[in-house]
């Protein structure tokens, strides 16, 4: 697999903390990689990177209710994206939700993993699979179960 990920970082309001915390935590390893997030929460996270006085590559899709989350699904179904690190926000409604959606729903589509939880986040970063030369992903599979 590639050296250099395009990772896609994006984090409703109620979990830009928990992101800054996550990305602060992972600083390392995220300046080895090419960042596309959402407005606001690129901005949080060059502002990070800055404090910690670390270079990173970030690019900033729009913000929040003006699409940012259908731009990177649109890199996704472009297979431009290696990894997504949605934090979203289960408590609150979002005014934006079907553009979750559709990033929620291209993402697998697309065979592009996403992580909506730090959990996931961190199992995912850690992969020794990123780095083994034998490993290809396997393509979705949509054949019909029947039940007969
Ligand atoms: P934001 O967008 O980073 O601009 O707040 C988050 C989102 O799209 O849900």
């Amino acid at each position: 697999m590639k050296e250099k990920l395009t990772i896609a970082l994006v984090a409703h309001d109620h979990r830009k903390a928990d992101m800054i915390d996550w990305v602060k935590r992972n600083s390392d390893y995220l300046s080895k990689h090419h960042l596309v997030c959402t407005g606001t929460t690129g901005g949080l996270i060059r502002k990070a990177f800055e404090e910690l006085g670390k270079n990173a590559q970030i690019d900033c899709m729009a913000s929040e209710p003006m699409g940012g989350d259908a731009e990177i699904a649109a890199m996704v179904i472009r297979n431009e994206i290696d990894l997504a690190i949605f934090l979203i926000d289960d408590l609150n409604p979002q005014p934006h939700e079907a553009d979750i959606q559709m990033l929620l729903r291209q993402s697998p589509l697309h065979n592009t993993p996403i992580a909506c939880n730090r959990i996931s986040a961190d199992l995912m970063i850690s992969s020794p699979l990123w780095s083994d030369p034998d490993y290809k992903p396997i393509e979705q599979s949509y054949i019909r179960f029947d039940r007969k």
